[in-house]
């Protein structure tokens, strides 16, 4: 049996979206600012797509600048803000628990003059909004902070610091924005960027059953914002390149399916995730949850074993076939502990011992069983080759 517990790097294309897409490959071949019929066929074809992601977060379609996916989503808030409201202020906060797509181009503005504030955030993996308030001085012009993160699933406290940025903005900081990068939360629980207040925020394709190389940042109506590529006036002159049609089409598919299954696909990834963690804590001793369970995305579960080895983990469910992660996608190949799991205080020997399991609107029972006994099998079987005469109770600590 195979098994695919890797959803926050990549799901598998829906059928229902690849049905979408094919015809964008043989048929309907046109460039979408061609003014003939094929052209206005793709062009009409991207912007039903761009109805169907603006629903998926109550914004409407024209605030919906379609992508390369997130990292370009990401980049594009980031530089897209900071370039057009330098002469406002130089100052960008952010928290230490950000996908590299928004570290690196907070790195990037640093080295041009740009002062950046990396929030902390507690053993439960949120930022608080007095440490956000805090922060905030006259010439912060942006706020970055993600919705859900990918490698523990917490979800920050998005409404207080929407709050918080928007008394800062009527007090003191007149150009503030605020952007949150919704890459992994997008699909999996409600978002509302009216309700919420949101300037900008992230999502993308390929985490929602649809494809790989596209995604979109969603520009509240009346942002200033700078752009990445020059070219042609495509996006309502926010990202210049031809459009990826089919990649387009394939991600509109998907945020429908998305918002129509909302509820039935949480429910079963929640209840398949707890149960998932229930029998792994009844079948091995001494494993932690690493995250806030209050406050968690229903499709991850980021776990650690004490005395364990992530990698080494992660290598022996490959060979039985169960695909799992230590981290971020980007992150893993490299042997750099977490920055998530350090932010968070855990201590080295626990980041070391940390997986994560991420599920999908796919993912099924019979597959949560077959991982948790290769899983047990597994650690029972490394743990035995550990020196270790101390019996332990098996508990999964709830914090
Ligand atoms: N932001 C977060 C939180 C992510 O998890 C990812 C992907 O792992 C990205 C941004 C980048 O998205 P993409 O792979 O579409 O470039």
């Amino acid at each position: 049996m195979r098994v695919y517990l890797d959803n926050s790097a990549t799901t598998p294309v829906a059928p229902e979206v690849l049905d979408a897409m094919l015809p964008y490959f043989s048929e309907e071949i046109g460039n979408a600012q061609s003014v003939h019929s094929y052209g206005q066929r793709a062009k009409s074809a991207i912007e039903k797509a761009r109805r169907h992601v603006a629903e998926l977060i109550n914004a409407t379609p024209t605030e919906i600048v379609f992508t390369s996916g997130g990292t370009e989503a990401d980049n594009l808030a980031v530089r897209g803000v900071a370039e057009a409201h330098r002469e406002h202020g130089r100052h960008i906060i952010t928290s230490k628990i950000e996908h590299p797509a928004i570290l690196a181009t907070c790195e990037s503005l640093e080295r041009e003059g740009f002062r950046v504030t990396y929030l902390p955030v507690s053993s439960n993996g949120r930022v608080t909004a007095a440490d956000l308030r805090a922060a905030i001085s006259n010439d912060t012009i942006l706020v970055s902070v993600m919705h859900a993160n990918n490698e523990t699933g917490t979800i920050q406290p998005i409404e207080e610091i929407s709050a918080t940025v928007a008394e800062a903005r009527a007090n003191r900081a007149a150009h503030l924005h605020f952007h949150t990068d919704a890459v992994q939360s997008a699909g999996k629980i409600t978002i509302d960027v009216k309700g919420l207040g949101i300037d900008l925020l992230s999502m993308s394709g390929h985490k929602i059953h649809g494809p790989k190389g596209v995604g979109a940042l969603y520009v509240r109506k009346g942002t200033r914002l700078s752009k990445l590529l020059y070219g042609g006036h495509h996006e309502r002159d926010r990202r210049a390149g031809t459009e990826n049609v089919p990649g387009i089409v394939g991600f509109g598919t998907a945020a429908q399916l998305a918002r129509v299954h909302l509820s039935e696909r949480q429910a079963s990834m929640r209840e398949l995730r707890d149960h998932l963690e229930r029998q792994i804590a009844d079948a091995v001793q001494e494993v932690r949850i690493n995250s806030d369970v209050e406050h968690r995305v229903p499709n991850i579960s980021n776990l650690s074993f004490d005395g364990m080895d992530g990698e080494s983990l992660l290598i022996a469910l490959d060979l039985k076939g169960v695909a799992v992660s230590t981290g971020s996608a980007c992150a893993s190949g490299s042997l750099e502990p977490s920055h998530v799991l350090q932010a968070m205080g855990l201590t080295r020997e626990r980041v070391r011992g940390s997986l994560r399991f991420s599920l999908s609107a796919f993912t099924t029972s019979e597959e949560i069983d077959y991982a948790v006994a290769a899983l047990t099998e597994t650690i029972i079987r490394l743990r035995e080759m550990i020196p270790n005469d101390e019996p332990k109770t098996a508990k999964l600590a709830l914090q």
